[in-house]
């Protein structure tokens, strides 16, 4: 198998530690926190161009200095937070900003539909592959492209979760999904130290979340201690990391408010998390900033859902009552989101007939009409932009099912109490290169091995509640 891009650039072994400082920084100021280096990032970038060239990393700089085609995204924040009036007002401020932006993503998409119908003469590279900065492996592009899934009416879950929530008349609000989709609604006692008067906390809150799920993830062998974490608070923002240096370290932002869906996506992240940490130090470096978004989202996702199961949840001091509510609604949650990406799915099939925006919304309201919530359709629209991430999260969810099915082949049911499975995953994981560090790689190394390769990696010292990784506040915004 060869990588899909055909610019075979000679990398070296390893990186001089400038590069290493000066793509930690272009990653910290990208987040929006300052550098550490004396000299601004982009002047650098300039003076290491030829160096950047030679070891294959001109276009993820390019990248991460915002040089490459910049993608139309809203700067306003959706307040979930605040009441039901606020929530709708904040609403509509998005909604406004997203419909204001259509003509731009419309152009944003057109250019990209251009550009990969320019280059096909020498492969078949679908549209959404110009979002990558380092070549996609030739077998996850298959997988990606030939991701599809019907389009379910989502109506009846969003009324179900709406009804919980004491919505009733406006359950399927467009203003509401994602409040809903986040399990603001859902009857479960609050996080402690919420405001007083209300029941026992049923949910941990978010420090206690973060040390114990860090426990789980070190008890398996994932974290290495040396690897530091920075955590941001960034209220109503998704859960999401950042690789700053590779191994090394890695930048943990997280929404402000424990809901239902927290313990999943904090799940979620410190998958990303162990991929970062994993890392061999002494890999060319193009192949260490590599990540093949089928293989990573696909290993997000088989980690998430052990977070859906009720023993799971417990150790984490979930009462059962309360377990027993957030695995239903995880389950349903997960129908919820593979929805969602099934219309995105649909839509960019649908636009590529579309020759105007104006026929781009009309596509985007029938692919919504056929969801059953009553969606925007600019908003629809928008998320275009990120079909990439939808497509490595449909087949990620098939390539999940295979890998959990090789697991529970090998060692039962109960996969995730065996040491010897997670010795096999971390040996999979640390994996990189075009092909042994692909998504296809990585099922290669798990079914081809008959007995988990010794790692060298130490089981961690201390079980639970070890902190050695850095917790680090910053700045919230
Ligand atoms: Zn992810």
């Amino acid at each position: 198998m060869t990588a899909v891009h055909p610019a075979p650039v000679q990398v070296t072994a390893s990186a001089p530690a400038h590069i290493d400082d000066l793509l930690a920084d272009l990653q910290l100021e990208r987040a929006g926190l300052p550098g550490r280096g004396p000299v601004p990032a982009a002047e650098r970038a300039r003076q290491a161009a030829d160096e950047l060239a030679e070891l294959g990393l001109s276009r993820f700089v390019a990248e991460l200095l915002g040089e490459s085609a910049p993608v139309p995204a809203p700067r306003a924040v959706l307040d979930l937070e605040t009441d039901d009036e606020g929530r709708r007002a904040s609403y509509e401020t998005w909604c406004a900003e997203a419909r204001e932006l259509t003509g731009e993503v419309w152009r944003w998409l057109t250019e990209r539909r251009r550009a990969a119908g320019a280059s096909r003469d020498l492969d078949e590279l679908p549209w959404w592959c110009g979002e990558s900065a380092f070549p996609l492996p030739r077998d996850s592009v298959r997988r990606l492209a030939a991701a599809t899934a019907p389009v379910p009416d989502l109506s009846e879950t969003a009324e179900a979760w709406a009804r919980s929530a004491g919505l009733r008349g406006r359950a399927t609000a467009e203003y509401n999904w994602r409040w809903l989709l986040l399990g603001k609604g859902l009857r479960v006692k609050g996080p402690a130290g919420s405001s007083g008067g209300e029941p026992p906390p049923a949910l941990p809150p978010l420090n206690e979340l973060i040390t114990r799920l860090v426990g789980e993830a070190r008890r398996h062998g994932l974290l290495p201690p040396g690897h530091r974490v920075r955590v941001l608070r960034r209220p109503n923002t998704p859960s999401m990391v950042m690789p700053v240096r590779l191994p090394g370290s890695s930048l943990l932002s997280l929404p402000t408010a424990v809901t239902p869906v927290t313990v999943q996506y904090l799940q979620h992240e410190l998958a990303h998390l162990a991929e970062h940490a994993s890392r061999p130090a002494g890999a060319p470096p193009a192949d260490r900033w590599t990540f093949d978004p089928l293989r990573s989202e696909g290993w997000a996702l088989l980690l998430e859902q052990l977070a859906g199961s009720t023993a799971f949840l417990a150790r984490l001091g979930v009462d059962e009552e309360t377990a027993a509510v957030l695995a239903r609604f995880l389950a349903e949650e997960e129908h919820f989101s593979r929805g969602l990406m099934a219309a995105d799915l649909a839509l960019d099939a649908d636009l590529a007939g579309c020759r105007t925006a104006a026929e781009a919304l009309e596509a985007a309201s029938a692919v919504a009409a056929g969801t059953g919530l009553r969606w925007a359709p600019e908003l629809l629209l928008l998320r275009q932009t990120r079909v990439l991430h939808w497509r490595s999260y449909v087949a990620g969810y098939a390539w999940r099912d295979t890998v959990r099915t090789e697991l529970v082949a090998r060692f039962g049911d109960h996969w995730a109490e065996r040491e010897e499975a997670w010795a096999l995953l971390r040996d999979a994981l640390g994996r990189t290169g075009p092909v042994a560090g692909s998504a296809a790689g990585f099922l290669t190394a798990l079914t081809a091995s008959s007995a988990p390769a010794p790692l060298g990696r130490p089981e961690s010292q201390e079980p639970y509640a070890s902190r050695v990784h850095e917790h680090e506040e910053a700045g919230s915004r």
